[in-house]
């Protein structure tokens, strides 16, 4: 896939870092004809010729962000489906433990099922002579071949 930037984005991006330049510049300057003042003075004191650089500013930067967030939405989309195949690998690994621990869990639980109920069904016994595990109507043991 090829990597093209179409203009519009472009626009968008530098109209947005403008506005937001120029929205900290303002502040910036609008916030230093205050700290003289400061003091005990009302920092909120409209009658300051200067104050309205503050709240003008602070607009400014506000209303850069749409431009910036729609100047970076391809970077933004790149991200989000990025990510969003980071957590499916990472759902897909973990659901793959999962399944093969609670394989491995269940497996063995069958296998000691199995090999508990077989013990407890079969009619067995240990040979008198070797203690091989042999039937128990056997008249001689299927190992050593001694009668029982
Ligand atoms: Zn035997």
């Amino acid at each position: 896939m090829k990597n093209h930037k179409p203009i519009h984005f472009l626009i968008l991006k530098v109209i947005g870092f403008a506005l937001l330049a120029v929205g900290v510049f303002i502040l910036v300057n609008g916030l230093r004809t205050q700290v003289p003042d400061m003091g005990e003075d009302n920092w909120f004191d409209t009658s300051r010729d200067k104050s309205f650089m503050i709240f003008g500013g602070i607009a400014c930067c506000f209303i850069s962000l749409p431009f910036l967030l729609l100047g970076f939405r391809p970077e933004i989309a790149k991200m989000n489906v990025k990510s969003a195949k980071y957590i499916q690998q990472a759902n897909k690994e973990d659901l793959t433990d999962i399944v093969n621990d609670t394989a491995d869990i269940a497996s063995d639980a069958i296998t000691k099922t199995t090999r508990s109920i077989k013990k407890g069904l079969a009619d067995t016994m240990y040979c008198k002579h070797c203690g091989a595990e042999i039937d128990r109507d056997s008249k001689f043991c299927s190992v050593c071949g001694q009668a029982q």
